[in-house]
């Protein structure tokens, strides 16, 4: 086993070391720069999915703020945004 952090591929010598579930080693300061760029909402990370996914989830998020436009503007036109 590798004891290079898993971010910035350093190796992690005793204190200032962590262990990052299911990742592996890891600097402290590292993981929480991780945790503060992290493109997470709620539980769903969105960088562990793959190019399908995210592009799965983009349309969903736009015709979700399409329908709900439309339900505030029941006089406005029948504009697409896309
Ligand atoms: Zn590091």
């Amino acid at each position: 086993m590798s004891l290079n952090c898993v971010f910035c591929n350093k190796p992690v010598f005793g204190l200032g070391g962590l262990t990052v579930p299911l990742k592996g080693p890891a600097h402290q300061q590292c993981f929480q720069a991780y945790n503060v760029l992290k493109r997470t909402f709620q539980k769903l990370d969105i960088t562990a999915l793959n190019d399908d996914e995210l592009r799965d989830l983009k349309d969903l998020v736009l015709a979700e703020e399409n329908d709900r436009r439309r339900q505030n503007e029941p006089d406005g036109d029948d504009i697409e945004l896309f």
